[in-house]
């Protein structure tokens, strides 16, 4: 299973040709993308044709996650054959949805606890703790796994939901003692605690870069355009 970084900054992406949250999962037999922020189309289809997307799994409805479905409507409207499953929390907000060409898109509800298994990706919802209604997935193929946190504060349960896996991609790249909801760099070494697998944090602040406070230890700063081998 590959994971490639397409848009690791939150709230928006910093200047310069960068994006927001959305990582591509990909096996031989199947493509499914971890949120969809600005700037995931033009990244997104570099790497991968419109046909072979399956499904995409929103964490949750803050515009940094989900602002590109929009472009992709019209991707869609020009392919009327094909329909993206598209996973999102069953929660009440989910304003994209209003937006979205209902013939292109099988929209699907989960909650905490829901399983999915997307051509061979298997993927399990977990809830987090953010201003929005937040659901973390765990990833499966191939006997390996991943977790992604989608946007969180730090809460006990994480150090459960990552125990086991092989690879976590985390909230945790904002600074220590950030204000909100999201989790600063040292967190990141709680999780690494639990799992003692690679961790590497994303949803980086246009104006900061945890690289230099987490050399020589073991947790990796997520790089756009990076795909990771799991
Ligand atoms: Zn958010």
């Amino acid at each position: 299973m590959e994971l490639t970084a397409l848009g690791i900054y939150g709230p928006y992406p910093k200047a310069g040709g960068h994006s927001a949250s959305s990582y591509l999962v990909s096996t031989d037999r199947a493509n499914v993308v971890l949120d969809f922020g600005s700037g995931t189309v033009t990244r997104l289809f570099e790497k991968i044709a419109f046909k072979n997307l399956d499904a995409v799994i929103i964490s949750h409805s803050h515009f940094d996650h989900t602002s590109d479905l929009l472009p992709l409507n019209y991707l869609a409207e020009l392919n009327p054959d094909k329909k993206v499953k598209l996973y999102v929390p069953k929660d009440g907000n989910n304003w994209y949805l209003k937006l979205l060409i209902p013939t292109s898109f099988e929209v699907i509800e989960v909650d905490h606890g829901d399983k999915a298994d997307i051509n061979g990706i298997e993927a399990e919802f977990f809830a987090m703790r953010h201003t929005a209604k937040t659901l973390g997935v765990k990833i499966g193929s191939g006997g390996k796994t991943l977790f992604y946190t989608g946007d969180t504060t730090w809460f006990d349960g994480i150090a459960d939901y990552v125990k086991g896996v092989d690879f976590v991609l985390a909230d945790a790249a904002k600074p220590i003692g950030f204000k909100g909801p999201h989790m600063g760099y040292d967190k990141a070494q709680a999780i690494y605690e639990s799992c003692r697998t690679r961790v590497v944090v994303t949803h980086l602040s246009p104006d900061f870069d945890p690289k230099e406070a987490l050399k020589g230890t073991p947790i990796e700063v997520a790089e756009e355009g990076k795909t990771y081998l799991i």
